[in-house]
């Protein structure tokens, strides 16, 4: 066919009113509305023009504008947020929206969200309420009952619990509370950054407390706290160093230590724990991760951590811990401009429910990190029994999962890999190709084989590998 001259493709363009009126396009506006389409429609339009100019456009082109316009409102009304298929076999993986919500948050979520709730009003009085009471009960349930001996003479704690934003704005919280102008004691063993840039130091400046560094990265002792203590002193901080680990000649204070020299010169002390977990990863054979029990029992005054890491839940900061200065917290102007929504509370109730209840299996990163090598080999067996593309190699390896979050970050779980090589392509294009299917799958590349581990990959989800290797 003899190519147009550019000036009678021009022409021949049909007007935006005029592609409106294709056939093929009224159902489209019947859909998704009249505004919708007339701009993909102009879109199409104008990259026709473009297309032209640079010699790429014909007859065939133009005869399929209609169906280019229908793509086009397709790929423009897509959700840029999508699920992916975790087969990283990184537990939280902050990247990948960290934990995902149980079944039953989800639920309440969809129950409460879409309509009015009692977010902040109480239903026996009709009087105002307070958002936090929602979860402030559940968290009393769980953790009174691992709250240390009392100081003599003190009344037997209660632990409080507030929630904001996150964990960066729990710790920016209680040091703005606590220690506005005044002096905090940190080891320089913990000042750390965790990914996406969240630095103590930084943290602390903000915060408008001032950071008292003490002993030395590998070594501090409890004299350095002590001697570090004068008139301005209002904090001791100790920080969970989440994703490293110092070994060699290193040694800090033990927790009991540090309570005691905070108890004895009546200056509180706080802990970020990070990830902050609810439930003892010994069962799951991981060691050296404390609990927010741990802790409290220890008798830290004030626990931070993550409701999105391992505790499994929401996106959230919690600060849990005595009552007098929870309170003192929840009083800062700060803690208005850090509180969550009406999503967080009711996905944070849910998931602390099923702590309640035991039920661990429910939260989808426990039920993950209590699964076993051998379920997940038998998966992995299923999965590649059904493999049959030619061009694919599919070994079973041993391999490790690990937890991510900074919790315990020298810590794996035993697992099986599926370890995929193609005659055709090497392992960044077979992971490339992985990733650009729908809903696309991240994996690991190592050694120049793509590993895929399905201890993230809900089994649901086993499909869609299959689908996507089909494909190849
Ligand atoms: C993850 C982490 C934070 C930051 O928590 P976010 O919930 O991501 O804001 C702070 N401190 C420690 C020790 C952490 O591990």
């Amino acid at each position: 066919m003899k190519v147009d001259s550019k000036s009678d493709l021009y022409r021949r363009l049909p007007s935006v009113d005029e592609l409106l009126h294709d056939t093929q396009l009224s159902q489209l506006i019947a859909q998704e509305g009249k505004v919708a389409v007339t701009n993909a429609v102009r879109t199409v339009i104008n990259r026709s023009r473009e297309q032209i100019a640079r010699g790429e456009f014909d007859e065939q082109t133009l005869s399929d504008l209609a169906t280019e316009v229908v793509e086009e409102l397709q790929q423009s009304l897509k959700h840029s947020l999508r699920t992916i298929i975790n087969a990283t076999g990184v537990i939280l993986h902050t990247n990948l929206g960290r934990a995902p919500l149980a079944p039953a948050a989800l639920d309440h979520i969809q129950n409460t969200a879409g309509g009015y709730s009692n977010l902040e009003f109480d239903i026996e009085s009709g009087a105002r309420g307070k958002r936090d009471v929602h979860v402030d009960h559940l968290f009393a349930k769980l953790l009174n009952a691992h709250v240390g001996t009392p100081a003599p003479g003190s009344p037997s704690p209660q632990v409080s619990t507030i929630v904001v934003n996150n964990n960066a704005a729990a710790v920016l919280l209680a040091l703005n509370t606590l220690a506005d102008g005044a002096e905090v004691i940190v080891s320089r063993g913990e000042l750390v950054e965790i990914g996406g840039s969240f630095r103590i130091p930084e943290i602390m400046a903000k915060s408008q407390a001032i950071l008292r560094e003490v002993g030395t990265t590998n070594r501090t002792a409890i004299g350095d706290y002590e001697s570090a203590i004068n008139e301005k002193t209002k904090l001791l901080l100790r920080v969970h160093r989440s994703n490293f680990e110092i070994t060699g000649f290193t040694d800090r204070p033990r927790l009991d230590e540090l309570v005691s020299l905070s108890r004895r010169r009546n200056i509180p002390l706080v802990e970020d724990l990070g990830s902050g977990s609810l439930f003892d990863l010994r069962t799951v054979c991981v060691n050296g991760e404390p609990t927010v029990f741990d802790s409290l029992h220890a008798g830290v005054d004030v626990v931070t951590y993550s409701g999105d890491k391992l505790l499994g839940g929401p996106q959230a900061g919690i600060l849990s811990g005595r009552a007098d200065l929870v309170a003192k917290m929840r009083a800062n102007s700060l803690f208005r401009a850090l509180r969550v929504d009406k999503l967080t509370y009711a996905a944070l109730e849910a998931t602390l429910l099923a702590y309640v209840k035991h039920d661990h299996d429910s939260i989808p990163v426990l039920r993950m990190m209590r699964l076993s090598k051998d379920a997940i080999t038998a998966r992995a067996h299923e999965i590649a029994k059904k493999i049959r593309s030619p061009k694919i190699a599919v070994d079973l390896i041993d391999g490790e999962s690990v937890i991510g979050g900074g919790a315990a970050p020298s810590a794996v779980l035993p697992t099986c890999l599926l370890a995929i090589t193609s005659v055709d392509f090497s392992a960044d294009e077979l992971a490339e190709r992985l990733r650009k299917s729908d809903p696309p799958i991240t994996s690991r590349v190592q050694e120049d084989r793509v590993l895929l581990d399905l201890r993230t990959v809900f089994p649901a989800q086993d499909g869609f590998i299959l689908d996507a290797f089909a494909k190849f």
